[in-house]
């Protein structure tokens, strides 16, 4: 084994420092890097998961063109002249660039470039702006600036958390694992959770206060007022920093007089109103965490605001242990703010709408043009596709017929498309069946760069294995493009590293302390410097005594802000409601988001078996007298509705979802499922500042799906499943599962199990069973001693437990009691079924949990991870084993 090499995770943003290690055989296997401020050693499940995605199964390999296999150099003229005949025929707005937030930020820097400074266009926009535009609109607003102030180091050191709109438990992992330590150490530490849901994060919570959907900027337009009223107005902060404080405190006691009437307008108890506004006016130290369920808002950025005026308010923000804080989405997302990744941003944090800005940029770049006006924002992007206004779209390293509102809106637009090229390190997802073009990048342990984390962390993702067949990095890719459309000398980079050291220079181009990003100090990075760089918080200077190049963890600690004045402003916010609200037809909010276990549209961490068994199928979280009333039943399946589409999906009864609202993971695709693409009927409104649309607002109706038949599937195999009604696949340890249902019984369940499992094998033996009275039908297909594949069918969803039967698959010679047991799916009496994984980096399953708990009378967390390891990893399940030790009590 050689020495680990240091990169980062590249799923969410907390930006987790992973050591990978690759052995003699070419294996990788990963761990935590103790060293990197991130984490500490910590990684989530997922983060814990990546060896399992690495496989080049499923990878896109070469370019191609309509379906056609070409070298590269064929791929890359052929972008390049058609990009060019569209721009000489249409004009340069005819093209479009939709890139993403897992691009390293040197593919993103020339990407920009490429658009904004040589096509002349700055209709490229971002999957960020799926997530944290809004953060991003109000930062300006309020700082002049998008900067985040505080830093990780930040949520240990406050005395009160308050959680809006995110579920850290499952979003941000790692975070929330340092949350809960920092809660052991200091029981002081008051946490509260504002959130409609009662989810995994109200583990730790102090105060939960389920708000009506939407109604966020109420509440905290509420404390300002109360803050104002009970004197926590910091008068000495106010007059030397902050500007706009009448018109802010002015809209806030028009729209919230007391906190009788914000409990009322939040659907909230009044007495946890005022527990919060008392908390938040008594403690100094307080740290103000929003995620998706503030931003994905029609009034996203007035909600961001209204969050940090109370904050400003109080002059808690630029000190430790205070200020409001922005958890983004992806890894990086920051890194894509840095160089202007956004349609309505220049580079290095300049502004487009600034002359100034412009001429600088285009001076630095020595470029031919400059984008003079803001392009058009993702929704709207995909809109002029869909009219034929943009006529070629070039898509990097991301979904957007999954993962954009009004999917189907999405597809139909590329499919009317003159020219789709997505690059892309997978062959087959939703976007990718509709390019014309396909261009291989490299993925993650392929790709070599700089990703930016949450709190302003550079750090390096760096290459530890080799890219198959002719997968390249993203840059290269660009470069490469943007030379054959004759721009030579702005592209002609021979490394990363060579990007990098430009994009530095812009940042510090002209600042004179004027910009917040400036990381100019890493212009003269030489190449064996940027091999080694460690993690550093922007913005970064050369310390005056130890002369090293050192990090700044927390903006503003000066009370300068970056507007003309240098003073921050409180911005007057009248709160809206959600524009849609519900009526008789759709009488429920669809809210979407994500499960703990998977990552985006599941392009890798569907790959990965321990990723796949917490939450196998996509499902409808529904409070039961909601589900009553529709005649929705825990375990059946249940079809969701908007005026926009319809998905199938299980249903869980739960009263940690509110009654009127319904939730929905936003992963599933139609690679994974036969009808989960949730995004389909997101109502494709947007904020009318960052654009960021409404996910978590459209009203929808259910009623229960009443197949004629339910069953699994369970083969080595992957299967085709065109024909089946309802689908799921899932991944696992050496087979894949398939929940199924369908709308036709077969005439002879045999029949159709053997063409539907049909190989031509000789060694195949089959263990059947068939009750005609019932329709119930078993299978299970042996090839020598071992399970090739087993079906079961049944007339309800009753069905027996996967747990055991997927166990069987990792055996290589099945013992005379399993074989006995096989059509039962259950083990034979001695024999333990470990049951549904709770615990997916230990793999420990429900049943052995609660065997433990009731059988050897463990009764806490830490016994049960003494025990059986369960929660001693990421630590993502502690809040469900509490859950199952509560049961026990
Ligand atoms: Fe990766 Fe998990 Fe860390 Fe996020 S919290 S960066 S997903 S390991």
């Amino acid at each position: 084994m050689v020495k680990p090499i240091k990169t980062t995770c590249p799923y969410c943003g907390v930006g987790c420092g992973v050591l990978a290690s690759v052995d003699k055989q070419g294996v990788l296997s990963v761990q935590g890097d103790p060293d990197h401020p991130a984490n500490f050693g910590r990684l989530c499940s997922k983060g814990s998961a990546l060896a399992e995605t690495v496989d080049h199964q499923g990878r896109m390999l070469h370019p191609s063109i309509d379906n056609k296999t070409v070298d590269w150099s064929t791929a890359i003229h052929h972008v390049a002249q058609r990009l060019q005949k569209i721009i000489d025929e249409h004009g340069r707005d005819a093209v479009a660039f939709y890139v993403s937030g897992q691009l390293l930020t040197e593919d993103y820097y020339v990407t920009n470039k490429l658009m904004k400074g040589y096509i002349g266009s700055a209709n490229i926009d971002t999957n960020s702006r799926l997530c944290m535009s809004s953060p991003v609109a109000a930062h300006k607003r309020a700082f002049g600036s998008d900067t985040v102030p505080c830093c990780y180091e930040d949520l240990e050191r406050a005395k009160l958390l308050v959680l809006a709109g995110s579920n850290t438990a499952w979003c941000h992992p790692v975070l929330f694992q340092r949350i809960v330590t920092a809660k052991k150490h200091n029981p002081d530490l008051t946490i509260v959770v504002i959130d409609p849901r009662l989810t995994a994060t109200c583990d730790i919570a102090d105060l939960h206060l389920p708000l009506r959907p939407g109604s966020d900027a109420i509440l905290f337009n509420g404390l300002l007022n109360y803050l104002h009223q009970n004197n926590e107005t910091n008068t000495f902060y106010i007059n030397q920093c902050v500007d706009g404080v009448d018109e802010a405190l002015a809209s806030a006691a028009a729209s919230t007089v007391s906190t009788t009437v914000v409990a009322e307008a939040c659907q909230l108890d009044e007495a946890l109103v005022a527990e919060f506004y008392r908390l938040f006016a008594r403690t100094e130290r307080v740290v103000t965490v929003f995620s998706q369920g503030v931003n994905q808002s029609s009034s996203g950025t007035d909600k961001v605001n209204a969050i940090i005026n109370c904050h400003l308010l109080t002059g808690r923000i630029g000190r430790p242990g205070m200020g409001p804080f922005s958890f983004t989405g992806q890894p990086n997302a920051m890194g894509g703010r840095e160089v202007g990744g956004l349609a309505n941003q220049l580079a290095a944090h300049m502004a487009i709408e600034n002359a100034q800005h412009r001429d600088t940029v285009k001076r630095f770049w020595q470029s031919p043009v400059i984008a003079e006006k803001e392009g058009l924002k993702a929704v709207d992007l995909f809109a002029a596709v869909g009219r034929g206004e943009i006529k070629a779209l070039w898509i990097m390293g991301t979904n957007p017929v999954v993962s954009m509102p009004d999917a189907d809106s999405v597809r139909e637009a590329l499919k009317a498309c003159e020219m789709v090229v997505v690059s892309d390190c997978m062959q087959e997802t939703d976007t990718t069946l509709l390019a014309d073009v396909l261009l291989p990048a490299q993925t993650w342990a392929e790709k070599d760069g700089m990703v930016t984390n949450s709190e302003r962390r550079i750090s390096r993702q760096r290459s530890s294995l080799s890219a198959p067949g002719d997968a390249r990095p993203d840059w290269w890719i660009v470069c490469q493009v943007a030379q054959a459309m004759g721009f030579n000398d702005g592209f002609s980079y021979a490394s990363a590293a060579e990007i990098f050291r430009e994009h530095a220079a812009l940042s510090g181009f002209e600042n004179n302390g004027q910009r917040d990003f400036d990381i100019s100090v890493l212009s003269t990075l030489n190449d064996a410097a940027y091999a080694d760089f460690q993690p550093l918080q922007w913005p970064l200077f050369i310390d005056n005594q130890s002369k090293e190049i050192t990090g700044t963890p927390r903006m503003f600690s000066e009370g300068r802000f970056f507007t003309r004045n240098g003073r921050a402003q409180l911005i007057a916010i009248t709160p809206r409601l959600p524009e849609v609200s519900t009526d008789e037809t759709f009488p429920l909010i669809l809210n979407t988001g994500r499960v703990r276990d998977q990552w985006h549209t599941m392009t890798r961490t569907g790959k990965a078996p321990h990723l796949s068994e917490h939450s196998p199928e996509p499902f409808v979280s529904i409070h039961p007298s909601d589900a009553a009333r529709y005649s929705v039943v825990d375990g059946a399946l249940a079809r969701v509705f908007s005026r926009r589409g319809e998905v199938i999906v299980r249903a869980r009864v739960c009263d940690t979802q509110q009654t009127g609202s319904v939730f929905v993971p936003m992963h599933w695709n139609d690679q994974f499922s036969s009808a989960g693409r949730v995004d389909a009927l997101v109502n494709p409104l947007v904020d009318p500042i960052s654009g960021q649309p409404e996910f978590k607002q459209t009203p929808v109706r259910l009623s229960p799906y009443q197949p004629v038949w339910h069953g699994f599937l369970l083969s080595r195999r992957k299967l085709n499943m065109h024909d089946i009604a309802y689908w799921v696949k899932a991944t696992g340890k050496d087979f894949y599962r398939y929940e199924l249902a369908g709308e036709q019984a077969a005439q002879d369940w045999s029949d159709w199990s053997r063409e539907m499992l049909c190989q031509s094998q000789h060694d195949i033996s089959w263990v059947e069973y068939l009750d005609e009275a019932t329709q119930r039908y078993r299978g299970v297909r042996l090839v020598g001693d071992r399970v090739e594949s087993c079906i079961f069918i049944a007339p309800t969803h009753q069905l027996p437990p996967r747990s055991w039967l997927s166990g069987l698959f990792e055996r290589q010679a099945l013992s005379e009691q399993e074989r006995a047991s096989l059509l039962s799916g259950q083990p034979g009496a001695g024999i333990k079924d470990s049951g549904a994984i709770v615990c997916a980096c230990g793999n420990v399953g429900l049943n052995t949990i609660t065997d433990a708990i009731r059988d050897q009378g463990l009764n806490s967390v830490e016994a049960l991870g003494d025990a059986l390891k369960a929660g001693t990893n990421c630590g993502s399940c502690v809040p469900e084993l509490r859950v199952l030790l509560k049961q026990f009590q």
